[in-house]
């Protein structure tokens, strides 16, 4: 999940937007007091937040963050320019910037980049070529439900429609129906609940397909 603290409304939405349609979840807040209270429901895989917010400074919280030793990603989007990058990318910690106006595009692929070397996949899972484990104990998968967590690993969090996961668990021009992958991701996620990973380790897009949590 992306958390996105931006409370412009216009940049707001056409960030979120743009990052939806490439299959990521976006939360967005304009407040920070709301992104703190997500924040510590469930950290973000990346955030991308504004510095000037209408109930404090996105600057002030990343600088509290880092203190607090949350190592998530953050690219800030800042209205000013050169000089804060300076202080931004030595003192207080954040991965990257973007001044204001920037083109959507660019900002999609720092974000791609950020989730790229961002955390680990939900914690603990670890999918392998010959099985998968979580916090060190092997996971009873069946074959397919094995090919299933290997697509959407290797996917690092970018939704897989019912066809991709269809071609890589049942092989490229399967009879199989779209129900086949939406049971086997059921029986997938029980597993995973088992396991200790909650409920939205795999997340359903509705309409799109499926993704892995990160
Ligand atoms: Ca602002």
């Amino acid at each position: 999940m992306i958390l996105l603290l931006e409370d412009d409304p216009a940049i707001a939405q056409t960030v979120a937007f743009a990052l939806q349609r490439e299959g990521l979840a976006v939360e967005h807040h304009a407040w920070l007091a709301d992104a703190r209270r997500a924040w510590a429901q469930q950290p973000p895989r990346v955030a991308v937040l504004d510095i000037g917010l209408p109930d404090g400074s996105g600057l002030d919280w990343l600088r509290a963050l880092r203190q607090a030793g949350d190592t998530t990603p953050v690219l800030l989007l800042s209205a000013r320019s050169e000089e804060l990058d300076k202080v931004l990318g030595l003192e207080l910690g954040a991965d990257d910037y973007l001044a204001k106006p920037f083109g959507v595009r660019e900002l999609v692929a720092r974000v791609r980049a950020l989730l790229r070397r961002g955390a680990p996949t939900s914690p603990g899972l670890v999918v392998g070529s010959l099985d998968a484990h979580v916090q060190g104990r092997r996971l009873d998968l069946t074959r397919r439900e094995l090919a299933l967590l290997q697509a959407l690993h290797a996917a690092q969090g970018r939704t897989l429609s019912r066809e991709q996961l269809l071609d890589a668990a049942w092989g490229p021009g399967s009879e199989s129906l779209d129900r086949t992958v939406d049971t086997h991701i059921k029986t997938l996620r029980a597993k995973l609940r088992e396991a200790g990973l909650g409920d939205d380790a795999i997340r359903t897009h509705r309409g799109l397909g499926y993704a892995l949590d990160r």
